[in-house]
């Protein structure tokens, strides 16, 4: 898989189960924003960089430090614990946000495959694997060649 691979779209609403029921708030991509990425990737967990942008063209960060360029780790997916008929992806960024950034703008850098989608016979194992990627991704993204991603021009580097 060619990295890095760029993203970018609005947050779009999803069915609110990540944070609610996995500890762990997941802003979705819209359809039309996965197809780069489904096109030549396998489904699976990844790790990158994401930042939400305020909407109306205002460019200031929600994150103020690092242009609000933050860790996340990602999932390419078809979800086969919940059984979803689609292909969704989904960001969960290594920061807490005191709201919600629904139609907020999100840009993302992939940087690196993690594990493949795997089914789990109960949530706790689920919760489990998803702790064990974070952990995973952040010391991925500790590499100084990753360090320059965060400072990529996909990103709004203005602030
Ligand atoms: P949904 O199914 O609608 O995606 P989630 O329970 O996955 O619901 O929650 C996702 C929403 O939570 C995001 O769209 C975003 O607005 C918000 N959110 C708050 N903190 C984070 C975070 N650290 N990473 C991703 N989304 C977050
Ligand atoms: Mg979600």
């Amino acid at each position: 898989t060619p990295f890095p691979i760029i993203l970018v779209g609005r947050v779009q609403r999803g069915f609110g189960r990540g944070g609610k029921d996995l500890g762990c708030p997941t802003a979705n991509l819209p359809d039309e924003s996965i197809i780069p990425m489904s096109s030549i990737a396998n489904t699976g967990v990844y790790y990158g960089y994401a930042q939400v942008v305020t909407p109306s063209g205002d460019s200031t960060p929600m994150h103020p430090r690092d242009n609000g360029v933050l860790p996340m780790v990602m999932s390419l997916g078809w979800n086969p614990f919940y059984k979803n008929e689609k292909l969704t992806a989904e960001i969960h960024i290594m920061h807490e946000f005191d709201k919600d950034f629904y139609g907020f703008e999100m840009r993302a850098v992939v940087l690196g495959y993690i594990r493949p989608e795997l089914d789990y016979t109960s949530r706790e194992a689920l919760i489990d694997d998803i702790e064990f990627d974070k952990q995973v991704a952040l010391n991925c993204l500790e590499r100084p060649e990753y360090r320059k991603y965060a400072q990529d021009p996909h990103f709004d580097l203005r602030c």
